[in-house]
């Protein structure tokens, strides 16, 4: 992480779970981190808790399926910091865990808003900033998930998984664009399993394929998450992690 720090990383859905975990662990390594979500008096909360940390963390409030909300948070990270070096994908909603058959064209717009169209303008704009600034080192994660591997049984929320799919195949394109042209930007994949967060809290219906890694009590943490990217950003040179995923040991 040596290489990282005093580097600007945004990471978005920085208010709660895996994001505000990852946060923790990039300023804790010195980075100038921001957080960009919503509920900006969670995230400021984080900050409090970070202030005497090695690296920053600026909170900027930001609803990602408002695309003038992200241009003006990129307006605002180069203005602060000159631009960002490092794009954690994290925003994601699963919505209500509904299956396709019960769900409505409008939750289906809002998931895919959160979890596929901010990721990819998220990922345009931080490539325009690396190179706005001759910057060739740049490294862009995304957030999926097991349910991008794999169409989990009835009980669980295909329309979530869908874009989860979509996240796979966009990051591998956009890996393949980037080679294209011979960039020297990174992009990573993390796929988590079940891990306890506030995105369980929402859903009405029972995720039954969840139901053994429940009963065995054996979810991961959202700072197991936060271990993974900063191993990712740990990578030498030459090397790129394309996708890991992580899952709690017995379960999903
Ligand atoms: P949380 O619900 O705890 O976090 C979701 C984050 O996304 C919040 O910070 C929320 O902030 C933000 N977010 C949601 N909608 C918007 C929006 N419109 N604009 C800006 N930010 C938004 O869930 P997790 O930490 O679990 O989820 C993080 C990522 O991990 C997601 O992509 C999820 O799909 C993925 N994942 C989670 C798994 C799990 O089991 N928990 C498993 C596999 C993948 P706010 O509401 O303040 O805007």
């Amino acid at each position: 992480m040596e290489k990282w720090k005093g580097r600007v990383a945004l990471v978005t859905g920085a208010s709660s779970g895996i994001g505000a975990a990852i946060c923790e662990d990039l300023v804790k390594h010195g980075m100038k981190v921001v957080g960009a979500a919503r509920r900006i008096e969670k995230m400021q909360e984080l900050a409090k808790k970070l202030k005497n940390e090695k690296g920053t963390f600026l909170p900027v409030q930001c609803d990602v399926t408002k695309d003038e909300d992200i241009y003006a948070l990129f307006d605002k990270i180069k203005e602060t910091f000159g631009g960002v070096d490092v794009c954690i994908n994290n925003a994601g909603i699963l919505g209500r865990g509904l299956d396709l058959l019960n769900g409505t064209p409008e939750e289906w717009r809002e998931i895919t808003n959160v979890n596929v169209i901010a990721l990819c303008l998220c990922s345009k704009l931080t490539v325009n900033s690396l190179k706005e600034r001759g910057l060739d080192d740049g490294h862009i994660i995304n957030i999926s998930s097991i349910a991008a591997h794999q169409v989990l049984p009835f009980g669980s929320s295909h329309f979530y998984t869908g874009t989860k799919f979509a996240v796979r195949a966009l990051s591998e394109g956009l890996r393949q664009e980037l080679q294209a042209a011979n960039s020297g930007i990174k992009l990573s994949v993390v796929s988590p399993g079940l891990v306890k967060t506030e995105i369980l809290d929402k859903i009405t219906e029972k995720l039954e394929f969840a139901k053994r890694t429940f009963e065995l009590n054996t979810s991961l943490k959202s700072e197991d998450i936060a271990h993974s990217v900063s191993q990712i950003l740990s990578a030498p040179p030459y090397m790129e992690v394309l996708d890991i995923i992580v899952a709690p040991r017995g379960g999903l």
